[in-house]
């Protein structure tokens, strides 16, 4: 008979944060298979070592806290982001041979090249790229390469024989005098191009190993992996069941791979790893593309006010059947009109706190309406870097209502439970990028809304708390966020002790190992 034993790690000489509210630190912690076994003193985590025949580590007095967790991110683009060959500031053809063969030797797992970002106004040669130019250096597999516009991409005589496009005529697939198609394709045969290829869906599987790495070495443990899909989330189910999944991932789908789920799974479904938490749907657009909805029309193009995605019975229907199959629910709600809809629907729905309703990004929100956010028990996902990102949104919603924008401290204040998160590839990964927007605001960066409301700038701990355990709990996951005796053992061990340095250098803190479940993910060299 086969005997597995549970893997016990001692943690020593360390100073581990096990919570942030209320901040409590201790020198030694025990993990046993998943869960922390014991936080204390070194003396003790010892003598559990010893006693279980665990392994230990010594810390030597660095920093460790609880593993982020990222409460809204898309695994998937965020992966294929990756994984993109970069073509920026490629000077001539003979470098971008170069630089696809250098892929192709370093990433030898994927099927479909795709780059972007090449520049023929760059080039030494002075001219467009043919098919002829790459073909050789392709590896035999098919490759799509993205003019830096978007407007053109470059497919090899692969990608073309594939897509079929070598056959349509039109003045977008552009063909030398003997009538040849030199593989340039432009416009919508772009996308065209993508979705014959399966590009997305045959780097899938390769996107999120990419992603779940890299969150990995940012110290990100956990993550809500939003509007995914029903082939992304396929391809999840397949990891699990292989236990290739590094990170842990809570998954909320988009609608209708939402229903196609419930066809074959039911509630309730996962473990540590994996898990289906609920539906996410998205109500408005974005402040940058003027199409987040407001309740007044928009500064600095007094003509648009946005508008909402869906109608606001089918909008119900949704939710309302979502929550009574026993799902949680995240809503986008970027404007404070499409808040106004979330808010009236949660109460006509009747949600209570224990359904941790959730609301995406809240990014513009009126004073009453934040009473009302805490009063339902609703859940703020929000973005602390967007801060730095989107720099001129007080031109978008004038002087007056900057104080509605990432309200972040207000929300804490008022008792919302408050979770922070990227919406990478949206916004980097990086937690320390995001704890230095919401501690410092943008005065570091001078942005103009830092100058109108630096009161809701959020102090560290507080940003901390709502990063670990503040994420989990918009994930419906009681044992991520903490390293007190019963939650995950997934701890990240610092270059610095955020609690200490200055604001500004909070950006500077490296990750230098990640343990999920005591063992090691990530270490950096
Ligand atoms: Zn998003």
């Amino acid at each position: 008979m086969q005997v597995n034993l549970l893997k016990v790690t001692a943690f020593v000489n360390g100073k581990i944060y096990t919570s942030f509210k209320p901040l409590r630190a201790v020198r030694g912690l025990v993990v046993a298979g998943e869960r922390v076994l014991f936080a204390g003193d070194d003396a003790k985590a010892l003598r559990i070592a010893r006693e279980l025949g665990g392994e230990i580590i010594d810390l030597r007095g660095r920093t460790a806290i609880p593993g982020f967790v990222d409460a809204h991110v898309h695994l998937d683009s965020l992966g294929l982001s990756l994984i993109t060959l970069d073509l920026r500031g490629v000077s001539s053809i003979e470098e971008l041979r170069q630089r696809i063969r250098l892929y192709i030797e370093r990433n030898p797992d994927v099927d479909v090249v795709i780059g972007r970002g090449w520049d023929q106004e760059l080039f030494a040669e002075k001219r467009w790229p043919t098919r002829w130019d790459i073909d050789d250096v392709t590896g035999g597999k098919p490759a799509i390469l993205i003019r830096v516009c978007g407007h053109a991409a470059l497919l090899n005589t692969r990608a073309l024989e594939e897509t079929g496009l070598a056959d349509v005529r039109s003045p977008y697939i552009v063909r030398r005098a003997d009538g040849e198609p030199t593989g340039i394709v432009k416009e919508e045969f772009v996308k065209q191009a993508m979705d014959r290829l399966g590009a997305r869906k045959r780097l899938l599987a390769q996107s999120i190993d990419r992603a779940q790495r890299f969150a990995a070495k940012y110290g990100v443990t956990e993550v809500g992996f939003v509007s995914c899909d029903i082939d992304a989330f396929r391809t999840l189910l397949k990891k699990w069941r292989r236990g290739e999944l590094l990170i842990r991932v809570r998954a909320y789908l988009e609608p209708s791979s939402f229903d196609e789920m419930r066809r074959f799974l039911a509630p309730g479904f996962g473990d540590e790893y994996l898990r289906v938490t609920g539906l996410k749907i998205i109500l408005d657009g974005s402040l940058g593309a003027r199409t987040a909805w407001l309740s007044e029309p928009y500064n600095d193009d007094p003509s648009v006010q946005g508008a909402p995605l869906l109608d606001y019975g089918e909008l119900k229907e949704i939710v309302g059947r979502a929550l009574d199959g026993g799902y949680q629910v995240a809503i986008h709600a970027i404007g404070d009109a499409a808040l106004d809809w979330v808010l009236k629907l949660y109460k006509e729905l009747e949600v209570k706190p224990d359904d941790r309703a959730r609301i995406e990004h809240v990014s513009v929100v009126r004073p009453e309406q934040l009473k009302e956010i805490a009063r339902l028990g609703a859940v703020a996902v929000v973005q602390p870097h967007f801060i730095i990102t989107d720099w001129w949104v007080v031109k978008r919603v004038g002087r007056e209502r900057a104080s509605w924008v990432y309200a972040f401290r207000s929300m804490i204040e008022i008792g919302i439970k408050t979770a922070f998160s990227t919406d990478a590839p949206v916004e980097p990964l990086d937690p320390f990028l995001t704890l230095h927007a919401a501690v410092t605001r943008g005065s570091d960066e001078g942005v103009e809304l830092w100058k109108l409301t630096p009161h809701e700038a959020v102090d560290v701990r507080e940003a901390l708390h709502s990063y670990t355990h503040g994420s989990s709990y918009a994930l419906c996951d009681d044992y991520a966020g903490r390293l007190e005796p019963g939650s995950y053992g997934d701890l990240v061990v610092l270059s610095n002790d955020p609690l200490e340095v200055e604001p500004r250098s909070l950006r500077d803190i490296r990750v230098l190992e990640t343990y999920i479940g005591g063992k090691l993910v990530y270490a950096s060299e």
